[in-house]
């Protein structure tokens, strides 16, 4: 093998290990995004449940003061009615009997209105029971999903580890002219770096590399660069691009 194709073979190896790496991190980054989104939606029904759970007290103290208000009003008439047997004055009589008056309306309403309240008040203890099955469900999801995320990004984080070590001793291997060329095109463009030419066509850009390049390619003598994306360039025919 000349020495020109055993520089481009070493160069795609380089190349292959970067591109998974690159696969790697992105897929590290975007890994916690599922369990960001249901954290969030955790957080937002722990809200409703809150809310919920204020509103159900609300209702049971309003209930209780309903409650205590047509209990005691209730016993005043009762008094009332077994007083009016005593009384003998007229006017105090109708007195009396306006009062009580008054008091059963006031308890007439308020039993509606208890009525009214205990229907939301049931309403909203069904709700609450929703909730709090739904805020379960998603609470062990989020555990399932946190503990299969710690496995994955830990198998993740091993093989980066690995293809570090493995980059490390491509490099090694590389001239340090060449590895500059290449590292200083990686930091600049969207992988990859380093791609073949099919037919006189570039496979990074798709576009055509003028004639006199295709002629030069073809002799394989130096590393050259698509005159249009600037990454390094291989003729297809002098090496398949597999290492192995
Ligand atoms: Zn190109």
């Amino acid at each position: 093998m000349s020495k020109y194709i055993e520089q481009i073979k070493k160069l795609v190896s380089l190349q292959e290990i970067d591109t998974e790496l690159i696969q790697l991190k992105n897929r590290m980054e975007e890994a916690p995004r599922h369990l960001e989104n249901l954290q969030n939606e955790l957080k937002n029904l722990e809200e409703q449940k809150y809310h919920i759970e204020e509103r159900v007290k609300l209702l049971s103290e309003q209930k209780k003061k309903l409650q205590s208000d047509i209990d005691q009003d209730g016993d005043k008439i009762k008094k009332s009615k077994n007083k009016l047997m005593m009384v003998s004055n007229t006017k105090e009589y109708h007195a009396m009997m306006r009062e009580m008056d008054n008091l059963e309306k006031l308890n007439r309403f308020r039993e509606e209105e208890l009525n009214n309240l205990l229907e939301d008040l049931q309403a909203q203890q069904a709700k609450k029971e929703e909730l709090n099955n739904q805020f379960q469900s998603l609470q062990d999801e989020l555990a399932t999903t946190q503990a299969t995320l710690d496995s994955e990004l830990q198998q993740i984080q091993e093989r980066i580890q690995e293809l570090e070590n493995d980059r490390e001793k491509a490099c090694a291997d590389v001239p340090v002219p060449i590895l500059s060329r290449y590292n200083f095109i990686k930091d600049r463009l969207h992988n990859p770096v380093i791609v073949s030419v099919r037919q006189s066509v570039c496979t990074g850009c798709f576009i055509s590399i003028p004639p006199q390049s295709f002629v030069e390619i073809q002799k394989g003598e130096q590393i050259l660069s698509c005159p249009n994306c600037q990454r390094l360039i291989y003729w297809e025919e002098h090496y398949s691009g597999n290492p192995q």
